[in-house]
């Protein structure tokens, strides 16, 4: 973390202030391919919806990745940033029929999670060959802190329905080109995913055109000193022991696809904000931001933990702080926290702000959203200007 280099942000940008540094990205892209180089016909798709703006985009696209995409705007997108087609994969939930054929229109890949949908596609569209995501039903009830692809998840398609649909591929009805699993969650304990991996395979041998099995994201960073992360390299021996076990995947020439947000972008994000106030009360030491869960939800909306450091002030003694937002809500960004001693006017850091922190944040309380910079080769460029009002009333129509 180059302190030095973030107050120099704050400075010339203001506040608050999304700064990324793509040396990291670039860092943990390399990780994750050298950890994989032992994997034929490996392939990283970076998960758009942790982190949308346009140059981090291309920057995944320099860097040789694809694209995962979630909703039709995303998959245009990545269109626009240059990303071929065929290296978009659009995995949507839900979605309506018009948005599917939007995707087949624009000729991306194509990753159906519901029975339903497929028998949509297949009575229109039974020639462009999809990928389906499987709902892994496994680890149901089992671990409460690594729920995935349970029965009652949303997300996949259930087991019961496989069956149904190898018959549609048989019978040319539709044609199955991919397995995918997401599980969602933060890969630590690789026993437990290895399980899931298992289920691709065995899915994946009642497909006769398959040719690609994808891993889904889900990869885990640290979030404090002492924290786990996802060990790369056991991952990789993991998935490389699967295929050493299932001759088809190296007869068959399979492409086997990761899709990673919060690995790629997570550590590479600061989110920068302004202390107004720090308002005492009898029992507690209160920071006053100068930004919200409007700009930076996680903590409020996961409970999520992110490491602040007084960027000002980060060497002298600790206190105690809850450090909340200023939005008419309970917007706690952390709690008893102790930080280096804050003053009013001091600039805080947030850490791990890189996924899913700016891509979710909104303009509720018709609050402006920040600005974004990115560091790169030591320099410091914007990449998104800060809002002002006019953001917030475009698009309003005064009918008075
Ligand atoms: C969100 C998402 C990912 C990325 O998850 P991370 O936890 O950020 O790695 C990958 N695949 C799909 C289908 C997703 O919805």
């Amino acid at each position: 973390m180059n302190i030095k280099k973030l107050k120099e942000a704050e400075i010339k940008f203001g506040n608050p202030l999304y700064v990324y540094d793509l040396s990291i990205i670039e860092n943990q892209f390399k990780e994750l391919k050298n950890g994989f180089q032992n994997i034929k016909n490996f392939k990283i798709n970076f998960a758009a919806k942790s982190l949308s703006n346009i140059s981090i985009l291309k920057f995944m696209k320099r860097l040789g990745t694809g694209l995962d995409t979630v909703s039709i705007e995303e998959v245009k997108i990545g269109l626009i940033c240059g990303f071929n087609n065929e290296d978009i994969t659009f995995t949507p939930n839900g979605v309506s029929f018009n948005e599917i054929e939007e995707a087949y229109n624009l000729k991306v890949k194509i990753n159906l999670d519901s029975l339903e949908s497929i028998k949509d596609f297949s009575k229109k569209f039974s020639s462009y060959p999809i990928s389906i995501r499987v709902n892994p039903n496994i680890l149901s009830g089992g671990n409460k802190n690594v729920s995935v692809g349970h029965d009652e998840s949303k997300f996949g398609i259930p087991q019961d329905y496989l069956d149904e649909i190898a018959e549609m591929d048989n019978k040319k009805n539709i044609i199955i080109e991919g397995i995918h699993i997401h599980t969602g969650s933060d890969i630590v304990e690789l026993d437990n995913f290895q399980e899931a991996f298992k289920k691709i395979f065995l899915v994946a041998k009642k497909f006769k055109n398959v040719k690609i099995l994808n891993f889904g994201g889900g990869l885990k960073i640290p979030y404090f000193k002492g924290d786990s992360k996802t060990n790369i390299l056991s991952l990789s021996n993991s998935i490389k022991k699967l295929i050493n076990d299932n001759s088809f995947v190296i007869e068959n020439n399979l492409k086997i696809i990761l899709e990673p947000g919060k690995f790629l972008v997570g550590e590479s994000g600061y989110f920068l904000t302004k202390v107004n106030y720090v308002k005492k009360t009898p029992n507690k030491l209160f920071i006053q931001l100068n930004s919200g869960f409007n700009h930076f939800i996680r903590p409020t909306f996961y409970d999520s933990f992110h490491e602040i450091i007084n960027i000002t002030n980060p060497n002298d003694k600790k206190y105690e702080y809850d450090v909340v937002g200023y939005i008419c809500e309970q917007d706690n960004f952390a709690l008893k926290r102790k930080i280096s001693n804050v003053r009013k006017g001091d600039i805080l850091c947030f850490k791990n702000a890189g996924a899913y922190c700016s891509s979710m944040s909104s303009n509720y309380n018709s609050r402006i959203k920040p600005a974004e910079v990115c560091i790169w080769e030591n320099k410091l460029i914007k990449i998104k200007e800060r809002e002002d009002l006019n953001n917030i009333l475009n698009g309003q129509i005064d009918i008075f």
